[in-house]
């Protein structure tokens, strides 16, 4: 099934460390090895041990003693990792950075079982920011497949989860305020929004809690998205309200972008909107958290009194421009607690009057255009072009009729791999560039674990991107049978086509 495995770390691992020199002799990891870690780095060797006891049983008999020390090092924002015969040591500053170093040591084991050639890492990441984001609101993903998810990303040293808990087809974030919403909003009337279809499902607070305490162990940072003011039938249907027209809104059982969006006209829509995202800040104890914004039509303001009132108090002279208003005010309710907006990059439109509030980062979807007016205009970006090879919802190879991404979009592994964050065009502006996102949108996906195919392995290849300075696709295809390895020892399915 795999290809040859070399027997050289510098030929097998992705992502590519930084720096790394192959050494000559062998390590073995055994019950009999010897662990000395500083106290502050113990969470950190636990969570390695158990990560990796899930998919390589301790090996009984050792062949010797040996030993693994992982210790404080006051070199800035790097790892160290040497692995002697008789000796691994992991040293970094600090905890994001030695379990950086613990992962890579996995990914040597997962490739190699529990002996593994020496060699000595020095690394550090390109980009800050790598992550990846999946849609939970057209299909439901469960908590587990979820955490399978982490786990295989953070063996990629991705270390952002976008979580998009809301859309029009389904609402999957419980509100301590609103069981109406708990109930009727997160169950759509058919099943088969193509096919067998499962039909919904919501998060209680526990299963989230539980997905944020094991990124947490991971280092993964989840942002959670709460769509606004398009993409909300599936709120309007249980609060018609908060729609301009106020009629029956049932949630869609197909995909699209719908008309009906939420009244930015209405006070109403705004206080809810308070109650929620205080929800969501008392639960998720990242420093992010996504507003949405994408594909919201302005039909519906146009007819709208309370939206054509809300138009002349503020001068607006666009219906348009009411989104840029309420943009202004989602924003202003994040940041009172404590945290930062994220939007997609319609974030950016209509906002001549307005302007966009500067803390807001904008992710870039559209293409890059987004992620260069943003950076220009002095906004933190997160790039996540559609085509540019980022988006898993798309097919490996668009003549492919067999394969379950959209048949109108096209992901090669070589795009993801090729995939540059920071485009000429931002020239000095390009430190506001934070990093990139891969996206899973879940239409075309029935279930959990028919989101691995569509990751990976590019994800594996974005990851590289994100991380590695000097990357070579030549090499990274190589790598192939290694990857494939690593992704099958954690139960991980992969799609098995031609790489280019
Ligand atoms: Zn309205």
């Amino acid at each position: 099934m795999f290809t040859t495995i070399s027997n050289k770390p510098s030929k097998v691992l992705s992502p590519m460390p930084n720096k790394i020199v192959d050494k000559k002799g062998e390590f073995t990891f055994s019950q009999d090895t010897m662990i000395y870690v500083e106290p502050q780095f113990s969470q950190e060797a636990e969570t390695f041990i158990d990560l990796l006891l899930e998919d390589l049983p301790y090996k009984e008999k050792g062949s010797g003693e040996n030993e693994l020390y992982i210790k404080k090092s006051k070199v800035k924002g790097k790892y160290h990792l040497e692995i002697l015969e008789d000796k691994i040591t992991i040293s970094a500053e600090n905890n994001e950075l030695v379990f950086m170093a613990l992962e890579t040591l996995r990914s040597l084991l997962l490739t190699y079982g529990h002996t593994i050639p020496c060699c000595n890492i020095t690394d550090w990441p390109k980009c800050e920011y790598r992550g990846f984001m999946l849609d939970t609101a057209r299909h439901f993903v469960t908590a587990n497949e979820i955490k399978r998810l982490l786990k295989a990303a953070s063996s990629i040293h991705l270390n952002y989860f976008h979580w998009h808990l809301t859309d029009d087809q389904g609402w999957r974030f419980p509100l301590s305020f609103d069981e109406k919403v708990n109930k009727e909003s997160s169950i759509r009337k058919a099943i088969d929004y193509q096919e067998e279809r499962f039909e919904g499902g919501l998060y209680t607070e526990e299963e989230i809690k539980d997905v944020i305490n094991y990124a947490t162990k991971l280092h993964i940072t989840i942002i959670p998205e709460i769509e606004t003011p398009g993409h909300a039938m599936a709120l309007l249907h249980a609060h018609p309200e908060f729609g301009c027209v106020g009629g029956e809104y049932e949630i869609p059982t197909t995909g699209g972008i719908f008309k009906d969006v939420l009244c930015v006209g209405n006070d109403e829509v705004i206080e809810y909107f308070k109650k929620v995202f205080a929800d969501v800040a008392r639960i998720f104890p990242g420093k992010y958290i996504h507003i949405g914004g994408d594909e919201c039509p302005h039909e519906r303001y146009e007819t709208c009194p309370k939206c054509q009132k809300r138009m002349e108090e503020n001068n607006l002279k666009s219906a348009a421009e009411l989104q840029s208003w309420m943009t202004v005010q989602i924003a202003k309710i994040v940041t009172s607690l404590g945290k930062i907006p994220v939007g997609w990059d319609e974030v950016l439109d209509n906002t001549q009057t307005l302007g966009l509030p500067k803390e807001v980062i904008v992710m870039s979807w559209r293409g890059s255009q987004g992620g260069i007016e943003a950076a220009k205009r002095g906004h933190k970006v997160i790039m996540s072009p559609s085509i540019e090879g980022v988006y898993y919802d798309y097919r490996y190879d668009k003549s492919n009729d067999d394969e379950h991404g959209q048949y109108w979009g096209e992901s090669t592994i070589k795009m993801s791999y090729d995939f540059e964050p920071i485009k000429k065009e931002m020239g000095d502006d390009a430190h506001l560039v934070l990093g990139g996102q891969g996206n899973l949108w879940t239409e075309r996906v029935d279930f959990g674990r028919d989101t691995e195919a569509l990751y990976f392995p590019r994800l594996v290849a974005l990851a590289e991107s994100l991380w590695t300075e000097k990357k070579n696709w030549e090499a990274f295809k190589a790598k192939r049978g290694a990857i494939e390895k690593r992704l099958a020892s954690q139960d991980i399915m992969f799609w098995s086509g031609n790489w280019s």
